[in-house]
């Protein structure tokens, strides 16, 4: 038997996003097979996976998550030991205006996976993305595993729908599924949609003239940042455990949007007075202040997470285009 038919397969959904493409590096390091399911082979952005170099070492599969039989199909053919489901609409800001498309694909995909594993082989491991955005309106910080929910947009919503469908797949039907809780995490592979890409963009265009002012929404709430490429070692570590659990994965520490502003543009070398705050860019409802509690993942799992927001703003400064 050649080296190859011994490697585990892992199916990766959400390939070509941020995550995706990370979770692609760590688990080819760790020598899987890696299958990304993908809508459209020829439409696809494959950026991340290009930049970091293993576009040529991933199989890139179209599927659409909405089709149980397809499903089935690819389930049954390739086989895989690890499913990690990361395809989501999972920008906060759009789901407002695609509430219904957001909820719609965010539920109905993570069902069809849960019954895909139920039908072809109960055996296979789930990793689901959940988001500390199912939180919400906290009463009491820092959030761990078993905070009361109270999601305030759509995207929080189907979120946490899809969290309790899995946990109840879980207990009613016995699978393997462990939801990851993540709150937000960077790294360069980030699109300009996400705040703190977007200010180092625009910082950086600002220094080099093609770019007067800087326009954002609500800066005052406050958001626990972390950085992408160790968070995804917790999805791994979470299959690798003896038993389906949920995590909480953060960095523990909080920090608000104008002081990611002033330390960007600080450390760009450009004036403050180059943003301005538009009342236009409000969500129509926002979490004032969010931040975890990773304690259980770093007891049960050995997760280890160290970097403050200003190290983790340095670096991806650093990493910056
Ligand atoms: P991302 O960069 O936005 O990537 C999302 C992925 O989902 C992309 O591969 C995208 O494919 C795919 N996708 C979106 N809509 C789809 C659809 N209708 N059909 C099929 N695929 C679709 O997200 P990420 O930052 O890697 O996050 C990964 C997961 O973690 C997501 O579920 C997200 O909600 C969750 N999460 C993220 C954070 C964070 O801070 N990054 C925090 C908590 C939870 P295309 O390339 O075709 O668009």
């Amino acid at each position: 038997m050649s080296n190859i038919e011994h490697k585990k397969t892992a199916l990766i959904t959400g390939i070509t996003g941020q995550d995706g493409a990370y979770l692609s590096r760590l688990l080819l390091n760790k020598g899987y097979e890696v299958i990304g399911l993908v809508r459209s082979n020829s439409h696809t952005n494959k950026n991340g996976l290009i930049r970091l170099g293993i576009l040529e070492n991933v199989t890139l599969l179209e599927c659409d998550l909405i089709d149980l039989s397809q499903l089935i199909q690819i389930i049954s053919t390739y086989k895989p030991v690890e499913i990690y489901n990361l395809a989501a609409q999972s920008s906060v800001s759009l789901s407002f205006a695609q509430p219904i498309g957001t909820f719609s694909f965010n539920t109905m995909s993570v069902f069809n996976l849960l019954e895909a594993i139920k039908l072809v082989d109960k055996r296979i491991k789930l990793y689901h993305a959940s988001s500390s955005e199912m939180y919400g309106k906290v009463e009491k910080l820092p959030i761990v595993e078993n905070t009361v929910f109270h999601p305030v947009s759509p995207y929080a919503t189907s979120k946490a729908a899809a969290h309790w469908t899995c946990i109840n797949y879980r207990e009613s039907f016995g699978l393997f599924v462990s939801c990851g809780i993540l709150f937000n995490h960077e790294s360069m592979l980030r699109t300009n949609q996400f705040f703190v890409k977007k200010v180092i963009t625009e910082a950086n265009m600002i220094k080099e003239g093609t770019l007067d002012k800087m326009f954002v929404g609500n800066i005052d709430i406050k958001r626990d940042f972390g950085y992408a490429p160790l968070y995804v070692e917790a999805m791994h570590a979470m299959l690798q455990h003896d038993k389906p659990d949920d995590f909480v994965i953060c960095s523990g520490i909080s920090i608000s949007l104008r002081e990611v502003i002033e330390y960007i543009f600080e450390r760009v070398g450009i004036s403050l007075s180059a943003y301005e705050v538009d009342q236009k860019l409000y969500r129509p409802n926002d979490i004032p202040e969010i931040y975890g509690n990773s304690s259980k993942a770093k007891k049960v799992l050995g997760w280890h997470y160290a970097m403050t927001p200003y190290e983790l703003l340095d670096k991806l400064i650093g990493e910056s285009d």
